[in-house]
């Protein structure tokens, strides 16, 4: 088995205090999971729901559970009574369901809006316009039983470093401009979710709170 606490310290150490680890479990077993607890980390992210339902149901309580993938709204409900952090939020669609379970159950659920930056097509999230339009329509402080949180992207997955940092700025700006227009006075509003095994050490260079980081903590993924 993966040395999966001394990978963790690793990981932990180069990050400044104020950044959070949420060490990416998805398709690893819960003994790889238990092993993370085990060294004292809480905060774990996932990318599917099922995955996710099964784990929370059998791993301790006190984890603290980040939803990272795309999330489908009919599978809100599943995760709504416990879920930590709604990480991708791409719609307005997906924003008012995520609502609509949270007053179910009597919770205010955290969320990122996922933004699209790099320049894959396959990458998910609102582009800056659409994620403008969607603060500017205003219909987001109607919903009480959400919390938004900050914001979430993924870099370009190339090699090139300055690219990379490009675009963690081009998400950091944004932050700044969408903190001073809607959240000035929103403390809640501070979180800048991105860094991954490869990039983390550039995110925590560019404005990161958040690094979301599994292979170099959990080894590759088996799918
Ligand atoms: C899988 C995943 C990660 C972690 O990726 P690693 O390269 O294994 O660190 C981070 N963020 C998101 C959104 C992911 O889906």
């Amino acid at each position: 088995m993966i040395d999966v606490e001394a990978n963790l310290k690793t990981v932990a150490d180069s990050l400044p205090e104020d950044v959070k680890l949420v060490a990416v479990s998805k398709f690893h077993p819960d003994e790889y999971i238990e092993a993370a607890y085990a060294a004292g980390q809480r905060l774990f992210g996932e990318s599917r729901e099922q995955e996710l339902q099964k784990k929370a149901a059998v791993l301790p309580k006190d984890i603290r559970w980040h939803f990272i993938g795309h999330l489908q709204t009919n599978k809100v409900k599943y995760i709504a009574p416990y879920i930590s952090m709604i990480e991708a939020v791409d719609s307005m669609k997906l924003l008012r369901e995520i609502n609509r379970q949270g007053e179910k159950c009597g919770r205010i659920i955290n969320c990122l809006l996922e933004l699209h930056i790099a320049e894959e097509a396959t990458k998910t999230g609102l582009r800056l316009d659409d994620c403008r339009a969607l603060l500017a329509d205003g219909e987001w402080r109607s919903l009480k039983n959400v919390r938004l949180c900050g914001l979430m992207m993924m870099a370009s997955n190339v090699d090139d470093e300055q690219q990379i940092g490009s675009e963690f700025d081009t998400a950091w700006h944004f932050f700044d401009e969408v903190k001073a227009a809607y959240f000035a006075d929103d403390n809640a509003f501070c979180e800048r979710s991105w860094g991954m095994s490869h990039d983390y050490r550039i995110a925590i260079r560019h404005g990161a709170t958040i690094v979301r980081v599994g292979t170099a903590i959990f080894g590759p993924r088996v799918y």
